[in-house]
């Protein structure tokens, strides 16, 4: 059996509904899946998604994680990989402003990312219970305390409900967040403008944007793609 954690295929029939949208899954339209446990059987069964609503769940790192890829016609190839460009786990401040030794001053200054689609990943509020455990230090995390979320689509959990979020200290996150190869300042994680403003500020001060030069920035770049390459095998 093919051994990779995707797959995807042409559906063989009209019946499967897409697991985001919930709506038909038509005859011969390309698909793509996600091998989980099955609930019904001792087995991995394949969770089927239309091919943008998958991206919305899912991170493959790359396209050897997708079996059957080198089935398709070089057409969708061609749009899997697009896709898959656009959703890499990569969050750098944009190099043109490092280029022009430009530095923002304010959290308005900030640049955008690039894969802007799936910052969304991350995000930060107020913890809504005292419940959540912080996934860096095990410690609970208080009610109403500041908490940042960073998505996991890689864990057998994550991987069979499109995404499961782990819950971070402010403190926890800043320490960790090279390992989720977040750059960007604290001032640009979904959710910040509903903190009251003195928090937006801490929230910044902690998660610095990180300094990089463009040799720095290249080389990150370039342990990406290699990290990338060591996963598949
Ligand atoms: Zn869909
Ligand atoms: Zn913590």
């Amino acid at each position: 059996m093919d051994e990779r954690p995707y797959k995807t295929e042409y559906a063989k029939s009209g019946r499967a509904k897409c697991r985001k949208c919930r709506k038909i899954l038509k005859k011969g339209e390309l698909r793509l899946g996600v091998w989980v446990e099955s609930n019904f059987f001792d087995g991995k069964t394949c969770q089927w998604y239309h091919l943008s609503c998958f991206f919305k769940n899912h991170r493959p790192g790359s396209i050897h994680d997708i079996g059957h890829y080198e089935e398709m016609s070089i057409e969708d190839q061609k749009k899997i990989h697009e896709k898959l460009d656009e959703n890499k786990g990569l969050f750098l401040p944009d190099t043109n402003e490092i280029k022009k030794g430009k530095r923002p001053h304010s959290i308005d200054e900030e640049a955008a990312p690039k894969n802007k689609a799936i910052i969304k990943d991350f995000g930060v509020e107020y913890a809504k219970s005292g419940r959540s455990t912080c996934v860096e230090c095990l410690k609970n995390i208080d009610e109403n305390e500041i908490r940042v979320k960073k998505m996991d689509y890689s864990s057998d959990i994550g991987k069979k409900f499109g995404g499961k979020p782990m819950w971070h200290h402010l403190e926890c996150f800043a320490a960790k967040r090279e390992d989720y190869n977040f750059y960007l300042g604290g001032s640009q994680l979904p959710g910040i403008s509903k903190l009251l403003k003195g928090d937006q500020k801490i929230v910044a001060d902690v998660i610095p944007t990180i300094d990089l030069s463009p040799s720095e920035v290249k080389k990150i770049k370039e342990d990406f793609e290699e990290k990338e390459e060591i996963t598949l095998g």
